[in-house]
């Protein structure tokens, strides 16, 4: 029998006569049946979060909320194989990867914000008044309300869990839709949220697709406060127009085209290592991944020789195999979108340099969501594979001759959400560094990151920034209260 991925509302699994299946990408079998939110399930699950905001988690201490944050991660840490295996089932990802970022990372989240919650204080201006007596003015942060929380399928269980932990830790209460792709992760929360007894109505899942489903019921409903979403920029488009109409607070997490610059002065052996990590990494489905490679063209021939050897030694392989270095895409969709690109790649004029095509294994994984490791050279910057996302594992690399035109072929996007720089010149590091349009800039480095610091994009790569106190920050209505004495 599949697994049954239900809602959970008002503290209560519910089910639905309207399912789906989630299919897992590595053999194309069924994970699970998913029962869909109707319209009156998310009305249910928004009604219950309104309530719970006015009774019993409005009126906890941000310590006593913190409390409850730590215990739901000990309740993951229980369950942890459980939640590497679902993981797993609705990704293809490999179980290394699962183990060690994934879940970790995911539970992780909820402890740093119990922490940061339980520490964190607020402004506070003494100011002169005429009279002489003067005033004191002090901020507090109130909860911004119910927040439907929106999540994407590349690393499911670490980005829900990266906006929820802020959200409830600053006292409000939650729809959370994760992707119809990967539902499974966030509905062993739902049961250990329940198992710790977070009151009912504080956490509600509903599981469902975008337009005409659960997606656009949460960011259309005029009793909810707040949208945090993380997914495409032409999503991101369509949910600010959907919550235009009671002015909800948004922040966005969206799509990237990332770039990263070798210098002739970089550590070759280091720049290929972290290049190959920051193209493949995850099948190419981080939003930080690199899509765009400049290097300096001096040690042009031999970098794209080096990340050949090194993209066709990648072993793709079952999940559970502990050689396995690179897993399936998402879905057999998202191949076929991929795949579309490899071929207008060919048409755009592009060299590929290996791959560009579907891996044959000759067992059950041909029918799984495969697609090889690519490198392109040779298009046209104006090419449409160098300016759109195509999210695989992919990307194409252009020479360049001075340092200007590196920083300007890297800026030379609608997108601006990370970017790599390989040099061991440091003027030259600090210099690059702060003129690349992006909201994270890595040095010699790549996917390295302290989780208080600001996290987030420019241009059509979001609005906001989530990371400690900036997530408290968007998640909470600072007040001042001013007292004149
Ligand atoms: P997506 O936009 O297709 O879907 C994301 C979520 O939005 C899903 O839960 C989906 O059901 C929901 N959704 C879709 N249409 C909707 C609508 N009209 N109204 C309400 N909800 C709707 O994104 P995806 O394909 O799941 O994820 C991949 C994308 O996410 C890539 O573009 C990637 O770059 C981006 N991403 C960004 C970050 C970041 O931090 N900036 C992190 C991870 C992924």
């Amino acid at each position: 029998m599949p697994h049954e991925i239900k809602n959970y509302v008002a503290g209560r699994f519910v089910a639905s006569t309207s399912r789906f299946d989630d299919i897992n990408p590595v053999d194309g079998s069924l994970a699970g049946i998913v029962h869909e939110a109707d319209k009156s399930t998310v009305d249910l699950a928004v009604q219950a979060a309104r309530e719970a905001l006015r009774g019993p988690w409005g009126s906890l201490s941000a310590a006593e909320r913190g409390a409850m944050l730590n215990q739901i991660a000990d309740g993951i840490e229980a369950r942890f194989d459980e939640f590497v295996a679902a993981e797993i089932a609705d990704t293809g990802k490999p179980l290394a990867q699962a183990r060690t970022l994934d879940i970790p990372r995911g539970t992780a989240n909820f402890r740093f914000f119990a922490n940061l919650v339980s520490t964190s204080g607020t402004e506070c201006f003494e100011m002169g008044t005429p009279d002489g007596s003067g005033a004191l003015n002090y901020s507090v942060r109130k909860p911004l309300g119910v927040v439907g929380v929106i999540s994407p399928w590349n690393l499911p269980f670490l980005l829900l869990t990266w906006k929820l932990a802020p959200a409830m830790a600053a006292g409000n209460t939650i729809i959370a839709k994760p992707s119809e792709e990967t539902p499974a992760t966030a509905a062993l929360l739902a049961e250990v949220m329940h198992e710790v007894g977070i009151p009912p109505g504080v956490f509600n899942l509903v599981n469902g697709f975008g337009p005409g489903s659960a997606g656009e019921f949460v960011t259309t409903h005029p009793d909810v406060d707040a949208i945090t979403f993380t997914g495409e920029s032409a999503t991101g488009s369509a949910i600010m127009r959907a919550a235009a109409g009671n002015v909800k607070a948004l922040s966005f997490e969206l799509g990237g085209k990332n770039a990263a610059i070798i210098f002739e002065d970089a550590n070759l052996d280091q720049a290929v290592d972290g290049t190959v990590r920051s193209v493949f990494s995850n099948c190419g489905q981080v939003c930080l991944c690199s899509e765009r490679v400049y290097v300096h063209q001096r040690i042009f021939d031999e970098f794209v020789a080096r990340l050949k050897d090194r993209a066709e030694a990648l072993r793709m392989g079952w999940p559970d195999d502990e050689q396995t270095e690179i897993g399936p895409l998402v879905s057999t969709a998202h191949r076929d979108k991929v795949l579309s690109y490899y071929e207008l790649a060919r048409e755009e004029g592009a060299t590929v340099v290996t791959g560009g095509g579907i891996p044959e294994f000759g067992d059950a994984r041909d029918q799984g969501a495969w697609v090889q490791p690519t490198i392109l050279t040779g298009l046209e910057e104006s090419a449409r594979c160098v300016r759109e996302e195509i999210f695989g594992p992919v990307c194409h690399i252009a020479p360049f001759t001075t340092e200007e035109q590196a920083v300007a072929m890297a800026n030379d996007s609608a997108y601006g959400l990370a970017g790599a720089v390989w040099t061991t010149n440091l003027s030259r590091a600090h210099r690059v560094a702060r003129q690349i349009e992006a909201g994270i800039v890595w040095v010699n480095t790549w996917y390295l990151r302290d989780l208080r610091t600001p996290f987030g994009g420019v241009k059509l790569s979001g609005i906001g920034r989530e990371g400690g106190v900036h997530s408290l920050n968007f998640y909470s209505e600072p007040t001042n209260i001013c007292i004149k004495l």
